[in-house]
């Protein structure tokens, strides 16, 4: 079982590089990546959060689960909507459970990239869902959520964190 990186590890701040092959590994990656995410009650895991500094990550929130490697969001509702949010990545150091803050994200956006086999996705989001590809897709590009949260709010965070 691959470890989850935790804030601190660099690996989390380097944006990630595309996938280009569709072969086994990278479907031996996605099933590993299902595995850490659901043995820590996650519901979605990017590839820098395991040490693998690739543009994929899985997920399964709001009865829909799937992978989505290369993605780009494009906005199709930009009222913002805040809501809790936290990250596997970002835990408390005393509970090792994640932290939460109000986090301000796009009410609605279609995630598009690749399947595992090398075909194109493409999917529609709204709500928590929309919530989940904006965070996934903020760690291939070396963020975390409390880059989008106000000053004061991502310092209260990153008091907690180990
Ligand atoms: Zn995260």
């Amino acid at each position: 079982m691959r470890d989850i990186r935790t804030i601190g590890d660099p690996v989390l701040r380097t944006p990630a590089e595309p996938v280009t092959d569709f072969d086994r590994d990278l479907r031996r990656l996605i099933d590993e990546m299902f595995a850490a995410m659901y043995a820590v009650d996650g519901v979605g895991l990017a590839g820098p959060q395991i040490g693998v500094s690739r543009r994929v990550f899985v997920y399964d929130i709001a009865r829909r689960k799937g992978h989505v490697i290369n993605p780009s969001l494009t906005v199709d509702d930009p009222e913002p909507m805040v809501d809790d949010e936290g990250c596997l990545s970002v835990p408390d150091r005393e509970t090792r459970t994640p932290l939460y803050a109000k986090t301000p994200r796009t009410s609605g956006v279609t995630v598009t990239g690749l399947d595992r086999l090398g075909r194109p996705v493409r999917i529609k989001a709204r709500g928590s869902l929309a919530r989940c590809f904006q965070h996934e897709t903020d760690h291939l590009d070396g963020m975390l959520y409390v880059d989008r949260l106000p000053k004061d709010a991502a310092r209260a965070v990153l008091l907690k964190t180990p």
